[in-house]
């Protein structure tokens, strides 16, 4: 059987059974912006579980796209390293949502499993939860297996928990016999094999069948659920395995195809080298966790989900460099997965232009870091010699990575053959270089990037450090405080005291300013002190997320220490809060109007405009943005309640996620909501209620990049002023016009229909006057050695028409040599033309040289017809009589 023939037999098999067949979800889980990638079948339908959601249908079948990448569970080194660990795989799965429960999904698995894919059942065993004896006993009268053939299992292996509280339930687990003489480790030590519970191969575990039963809450009190519900996963990838009787996932139809496009293209067979057949399983898996990524919507970038697909598509090029590829190669994988896949996943396939273009600009963007990285190792070859055994410095690593975004295992590879050798002392080079790194980059990606000096990082790390209580934003509840300078820089130095007319920057216990991040601007505001006052010009973080204000002193003086008061500038922030919930609205539509694949790319929120980018593969129709309109705006009149909570990040996300993203935004993060229309994690300061964003309005749409586009809106007053402003030019119109607005556009429509005509009407006029010229012509036409020559002038023609002419010309001729010329805005356009049979005599590419010349200008072209350009109108006739002169010469 074929993995689509698996993935097919599996489908049917449930819609035969009374499910709905089920898209799979996207890859970027729709509505959570906590989970990373989606990594199961229930994702989907998480809302439905937890009873927030309805569906008018109450059992479900799927094949869903998942990614795991990075987490404990699929550590992105491991993959390519085992037969079993993918980032992309494809969950097969059968969804009960209170309606059937454990007999019938123990029986749909048993039947499927024996019968459908008629699996040998004397290699099958069941687990089941420690105390489920209903499951146990159910294994045993539904599909008639012995005692000795269920195991029990703890509470790690066989129960499973949505998350601290709600849905969770015993698991039921299917395990398949692969074979004794694969090696285990109890074995080896002379223990037996555990058998299903084992780590080893030799029972591969193929379908998990979570039974949620109760309910947990706060206190971890379970309470039966009075509807329980189905959830369960099969793995595409190793169940094809398992019945096409291959013991590596790479080895089934669904990656061997792969594997074989790169064995070409290498020139390096599979199965010859244990580290080459790594590195084509690397590629394979990465290049279809790159397909589908990309296809829904994630781009490569330095943020988040962007960045873990960053990961995956270089490590795939690293791989490919190993073995020996020094071009771009991973943008083929696009064409290769879509083959594979592409009749499951149609839009890998019409998104295929797309998806390679992504991946080529990245794979060229590497290869640039690449190369210069490798220019300056082998500088360092130079100027240091072999390494002859010395320890390779961990700096000189850093720098490599730091500068270039040179991988370190490459440049350590790289560094060790030519006789150096990685040791402690480069790891701990390394780890302090990294270290403060972070640092600079927290304080630069908080400082909008033009942060130069590491002192004045430094500095700022120093004054965060000795502040007694962490700084306090109070922003979100206020916009004006008594607050406490403690710091005060200028020109990078600490300063006392700022005087009248001084620039500095002020560091205060507590502040109601927003510093800049999220793509929301910083505020702007003032400070009174008791003997000055100063004006706030912007807000942003430095070090480590210490709030500074760039200040303006306008009058008096300021001081260490000194009570001062904040006031931020209300209706400016009042503008910033309007334009970012508006791009919480803005990002929700786009997603619904224009599909899930949208992600945010990049983001400005201003106080009277805001600027959104997202991955989208073609420009957004006319219709699509006045949707798009048309849906914001409904949600301003619904005038839906802005909410936000904060939330554990750690408890929130996916274990992958953890170690991306707890870094950038802290333990805890603030989730924002609109109704059921839009949730997201984010900072910045919103509306109270949509309402307050008065009226929507998008301004532009363009492209940014290939596959990005940018839109550009405004709300609140902005909004009605862009409206106005173009009602005023539509008016300018219709004054013009001399019609009302309503029927300027019939009327200008009219004017240029009118105005075509016009001109096809002189464009006739002029070929009849030019008509009429070649008749002049032709009636000049001179017999020199018994050759007709035409020679003339017809000013105003482009080249085109001078050809059309020369043309007509040669045609009447019958047998001559015609040379035409003409004076176009100060220009000169000439043709010279001849019958086939004077060719040989009198090539025409031979005259228009010498006449070309004459003029001051250059040409050539055929025998039979060439022309030329010269700047001097001046002298055109006497170029052209030379036409006569040069027929006469030639004999
Ligand atoms: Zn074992
Ligand atoms: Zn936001």
């Amino acid at each position: 059987m074929t993995g689509a023939e698996v993935r097919e037999a599996f489908l049917k098999y449930f819609e035969r059974n009374g499910h709905t067949r089920v898209t799979s979800s996207p890859l970027v889980p729709a509505g959570d912006p906590t989970l990373l990638f989606t990594n199961a079948g229930m994702v989907q339908f998480k809302g439905v579980f937890l009873g927030e959601d309805k569906r008018d249908y109450v059992r479900a079948t799927t094949c869903q796209k998942c990614v795991r990448a990075g987490g404990k569970h699929n550590d992105l080194e491991n993959v390519g390293r085992t037969a079993r660990h993918h980032t992309f795989f494809e969950m097969l799965g059968n969804f009960s949502f209170g309606d059937y429960f454990k007999a019938d999904a123990i029986r749909f698995a048993w039947e499927f499993l024996t019968k459908d894919l008629g699996l040998d059942q004397r290699r099958l065993k069941a687990t089941v939860f420690r105390d489920d004896d209903e499951a146990f006993g159910l294994w045993k009268s539904v599909a008639g297996l012995p005692d000795d053939r269920i195991l029990r299992l703890g509470e790690e292996d066989n129960f499973w928990a949505m998350g601290d509280t709600g849905p969770c339930g015993p698991c039921s687990e299917v395990h398949f016999h692969q074979g004794d003489d694969l090696p285990c480790a109890e074995v080896a030590a002379g223990r037996p094999c555990l058998g299903p519970a084992c780590e080893c191969d030799r029972w591969l575990e193929i379908w998990n069948l979570v039974f949620m039963q109760f309910n947990r809450d706060a206190s971890g009190t379970m309470t039966p659920l009075p509807r329980p519900s189905i959830d369960t996963g099969m793995g595409l990838e190793r169940t094809s395995a398992v019945l096409q009787g291959k013991r590596s996932d790479y080895e089934t139809d669904l990656f061997a195809p792969l594997i074989r496009h790169i064995s070409r293209l290498t020139g390096k067979p599979y199965g010859a080298d244990a580290e080459h057949d790594v590195s084509m399983q690397v590629i394979a898996d990465h290049a279809r966790a790159t397909t589908f990524l990309i296809a829904d919507g994630v781009l490569p970038s330095n943020e988040w989900r962007g960045y873990v697909l960053r990961r995956i598509m270089r490590r795939a090029m690293r791989h490919g460099r190993k073995l020996g590829l020094t071009e771009p190669f991973l943008w083929r994988g696009v064409e290769w997965v879509g083959e594979v896949m592409g009749r499951a996943y149609p839009e890998i396939v019409r998104e295929h232009r797309r998806l390679t273009e992504v991946v080529r600009q990245e794979e060229e963007q590497f290869a640039r870091t690449l190369d210069q990285g490798m220019r300056r190792l082998e500088e360092f070859a130079q100027t240091q010699g072999a390494g002859r055994g010395r320890p390779i410095d961990g700096r000189l690593l850093f720098t490599l990575y730091d500068t270039y975004g040179f991988p370190r295992d490459l440049a350590e590879e790289v560094l060790v053959d030519q006789g150096w050798r990685a040791t402690d002392e480069t790891e701990r080079a390394w780890s302090a270089e990294m270290e403060a790194q972070r640092e600079r980059a927290r304080a630069k990606a908080a400082f909008g990037g033009d942060e130069d000096a590491s002192d004045t990082v430094a500095l700022y790390q120093q004054i965060g450090g000795s502040l007694a209580r962490p700084q306090q934003f109070i922003g979100y509840e206020t916009l004006t405080a008594p607050a406490t300078i403690l710091a005060m820089v200028a020109e990078g130095r600490r300063v006392r005291e700022a005087a009248t007319g001084d620039e500095v920057e002020i560091i205060l216990d507590r502040t109601p300013g927003y510093a800049e991040s999220g793509g929301q601007i910083g505020d702007r505001g003032s400070l009174v002190g008791r003997a000055g006052r100063a004006e706030i010009v912007d807000t942003y973080y430095r070090g480590s997320k210490l709030i500074v204000h760039r200040v303006k002193v306008a009058e008096g003086g300021f001081h260490e220490n000194e009570d001062v008061a904040v006031t931020i500038d209300s209706p400016r922030r009042q503008g910033l809060r309007q334009h970012h919930t508006g791009t919480h609205l803005l990002h929700a539509a786009l997603r619904r109007v224009l599909g899930t694949h949208v992600a945010q790319a990049g983001s400005l929120v201003a106080p009277d405009h805001l600027r959104f980018d997202f991955s989208h593969g073609s420009g957004v129709k006319d219709r699509e943005i006045e949707q798009i309109e048309e849906l914001v705006n409904e949600q301003v009149q619904a005038n839906i309640p802005v909410t936000n909570a904060e939330m554990n990040l750690k408890e929130a996300l996916a274990a992958g996620a953890m170690a991306l993203f707890g870094e950038k935004y802290g333990e805890r993060v603030r989730v924002v909501k609109i109704g059921d229309f839009s949730t997201e994690l984010c900072g910045g300061t919103h509306l109270d209620a949509t309402g307050q964003i008065g009226f929507f309005k998008v301004a532009e749409e363009g492209a940014v990049a290939s596959g990005v586009r940018r839109i550009e809106a405004v709300a609140g007053t902005a909004a009605v002023e862009t409206v106005a402003r173009r009602e005023r030019v539509l008016r300018e119109i219709a004054d013009i016009l001399k019609v009302g607005a309503d029927e300027a556009p019939q009327r200008l429509r009219k004017l240029l229909d009118e105005q075509k005509l016009l001109e096809r009407q002189l464009a006739e006029m002029e070929t009849k006057l030019a008509r009429g010229k070649a008749d002049d012509l032709v009636a000049s036409a001179r017999q020199v050695n018994g050759v007709a020559v035409v020679a003339g002038r017809i000013d105003g023609l482009d080249p085109d028409g001078l050809r059309a002419v020369a043309d007509t010309l040669r045609d009447r001729l019958g047998s001559g040599v015609v040379c035409v010329g003409s004076v176009l805005d100060g220009k000169v356009n000439l043709v010279a033309a001849v019958t086939k049979d004077l060719v040989k005599r009198f090539p025409a590419g031979k005259l228009i040289q010498e006449v070309a010349q004459a003029a001051g200008g250059r040409g050539g072209g055929r025998p039979d017809l060439a022309q030329a350009g010269a700047p001097d109108p001046g002298r055109l006739d006497a170029a052209l009589a030379l036409v006569a002169d040069w027929v006469g010469r030639q004999g």
